[in-house]
């Protein structure tokens, strides 16, 4: 009698579902539509802006490692290089108000780099490899109003920052304006070798803080990511105004 009820309760459960494996995802993205291109993609003069429109895959928000790309490099080369990467180790190399909040806080805020920021991580190693010439790029990830799609904006100048964030925000406000909202902001703050002020400090500079609260006021936006491929920082909106700003 305990067997049948056992089975009928996994009947009911739908264990006819679960007995195969449902296959994971690939970290992996298609290739993106290019919305603006310069110069040379492996010098100091390249220019990218691009986007990719897809589902919003879990496996994107899991600790998958990509399944292609540069990335597996990065690491090897990082591995290599024998840098520390232990966050909390690089954020107390560089004293400042911003960087003792994220270390209080770090807990909670800092995660191992994601499927997301390893693919991006990759792609810009791909076009300047990080231990030659360590650069940044950016994200704008936007999430529909059914939070069933995902607008990925990755822009770059191939140069150490950003400069003018406009080329990502303009269309994000577009995309805001039509209903989508803005999950996160992110950007890279590279390993810098012998540079521990700007060794792969995951945590917003002034600069860097002055945008997020104020994109957070225009647009909503939800989180501020910062990551060195290896961990990131993902701070939420509501803590925005508790960082030193310009
Ligand atoms: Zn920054």
């Amino acid at each position: 009698m305990r067997w049948m009820l056992a089975c009928l309760w996994l009947v009911l459960a739908g264990c006819q579902t679960q007995t195969l494996p449902v296959a994971a995802s690939a970290c992996t993205l298609p290739a993106p539509t290019i919305l603006e291109q310069s110069g040379d993609p492996h010098g100091a003069d390249g220019r990218l802006l691009q986007i990719w429109d897809v589902a919003n895959d879990p496996v994107l928000w899991s600790n998958a490692d990509p399944a292609d790309g540069a990335y597996a490099d990065f690491r090897a080369k990082l591995t290599r290089s024998g840098e520390a990467t232990d966050p909390l180790k690089l954020l107390a190399a560089s004293p400042s108000q911003a960087n003792g909040l994220v270390t209080a806080n770090a807990a909670s805020w800092i995660r191992p780099a994601g499927c997301l920021e390893k693919l991006m991580v990759g792609i810009q190693h791909a076009r300047r490899d990080i231990f030659v010439a360590p650069t940044e790029f950016a994200n704008v990830v936007m999430r529909s109003a059914d939070a069933a799609r995902l607008r990925i904006y990755f822009f770059t100048i191939n140069q150490d920052g950003i400069g003018r964030m406009s080329p990502l925000t303009n269309p994000a406000l577009v995309d805001h304006a039509q209903g989508w909202n803005v999950m996160l902001v992110m950007h890279t703050h590279a390993f810098h070798p012998g540079n521990a002020l700007l060794n792969g400090i995951v945590s917003p500079s002034i600069p860097d803080a002055d945008f997020q609260y104020n994109f957070a006021e225009e647009a909503g936006l939800e989180q501020a990511w910062i990551t060195n491929g290896v961990s990131t920082v993902r701070i939420p909106a509501a803590e925005f105004g508790r960082f030193q700003r310009e």
